[in-house]
């Protein structure tokens, strides 16, 4: 079977020795010498200043939204993982969905000014596949209507922007390590910010709002992380510039068997390095697009319809339809991708994929 993706496994032995620290100092969760160790070495690893480590990638999204203190409107994506919309709802906060660019399927700059009202306090934007939205843009509407920004980075660890890591732009940066992401701890997330005082806010929203023992600073919630999360990021962390490298070789593969058919991929952001975190092909139509993913099917292979449905769809928000993202996501598919997938594998995938274009 080739699945989409599979979760990186580091060696058994490597994690098992993290372990034995944690049976010594029987210190499981709550900010253990582990997850400060993570922290530390992924803001070395990624260049960033500050960097919580939590839970997952969701209430990532939550405490951003919620420590920047984002009432009535916040502009989005329309396509994306529905974690970026219902977090919004989630917040109290009502999304307003502005359609994504043709070309890098991120929020079209372009579109984002007609739909600020005077509700409007944010703007919530991901970095969709890994590549980045045009930030540039974004931030001069920001700053033109004093707006907050936040990118849902779930999918960019390694991605550079200008030569720094994505994670540094926007007022918050989110991020997901689920074990389905390029770099993960199983279950986790972060949040990223150059602002003091709100790095100071969101950490304590991670712990409840515990500002010592007995004192509380503001409202909390649980988003801290364990030392077994913790552990198995650090031992990732010894393989991610094989996991980046294996990924990139393997996208320029499929750029190189695809070429010449029917399919296009996505547009790489100007001045960006991309992370290769995923392969996504948009076909002629969502016949060619069903018709191609039921033939790798037959196969045992399995791509993914990834982002579908498009999220103005969802049942508990309001809008128009989007046009560019409705269109996109029926006829777009994600190719597997993952460390141990060979070139074999990726020849044959884009044999059945040829054949299936052209009935
Ligand atoms: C994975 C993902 C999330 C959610 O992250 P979790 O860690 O699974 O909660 C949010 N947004 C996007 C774009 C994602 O891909």
């Amino acid at each position: 079977m080739i699945p989409v993706t599979k979760p990186f496994m580091p060696p058994l032995e490597e994690y098992q020795k993290l372990l034995q620290g944690v049976w010594e100092r029987e210190h499981l969760t709550n900010n253990g010498p582990l997850v400060q160790e993570l922290e530390q070495k992924l803001q070395d690893y990624l260049g960033v200043k500050n960097l919580l480590y939590l839970s997952n990638g969701t209430i990532a999204l939550q405490i951003a939204i919620k420590a920047l203190d984002l009432k009535g409107e916040i502009i989005t994506t329309p396509f994306s993982y529905v974690a970026t919309t219902s977090s919004i709802v989630w917040e109290g906060c009502t999304p307003v969905f502005v359609d994504i660019d043709l070309e890098t399927l991120n929020l079209n700059p372009a579109l984002i000014e007609e739909a600020i009202t005077d509700s409007t306090t944010g703007i919530l934007a991901t970095h969709v596949f890994g590549n980045p939205c045009d930030i540039d843009a974004i931030q001069a509407i920001a700053d033109k209507h004093g707006l907050k920004v936040i990118y849902d980075a779930a999918h960019c660890f390694g991605t550079k922007y200008k030569g720094k890591s994505v994670f540094s732009y926007g007022d918050v940066s989110t991020t997901s390590f689920h074990a389905t992401k390029l770099f993960h701890t199983i279950e986790g997330g972060a949040v990223f910010t150059n602002d003091e005082d709100l790095q100071y806010r969101m950490s304590r929203m991670r712990n409840f709002g515990h500002a010592g023992p007995e004192h509380f600073d503001g409202v909390g919630i649980n988003g801290k992380n364990s030392e077994f999360h913790a552990a198995m990021g650090l031992t990732n962390l010894n393989y991610i510039e094989d996991i980046l490298q294996s990924r990139k070789e393997q996208c320029l593969r499929y750029d190189e068997l695809l070429k010449g058919l029917i399919v296009r991929s996505i547009a790489v952001q100007e001045a960006s390095c991309w992370n290769y975190s995923y392969y996504p092909i948009i076909l002629e139509s969502e016949e060619v697009a069903l018709r191609v993913k039921k033939a790798l099917e037959k196969n045992d292979i399995f791509p993914r319809r990834y982002f579908y449905p498009s999220l103005d769809t969802l049942g508990y928000v309001e809008t128009e339809a989007l046009k560019v993202s409705k269109d996109i996501s029926r006829r777009i598919l994600c190719l597997p991708l993952y460390v141990d997938l060979v070139k074999a594998q990726q020849q044959k995938i884009v044999e059945i994929i040829e054949t299936n274009l052209i009935k």
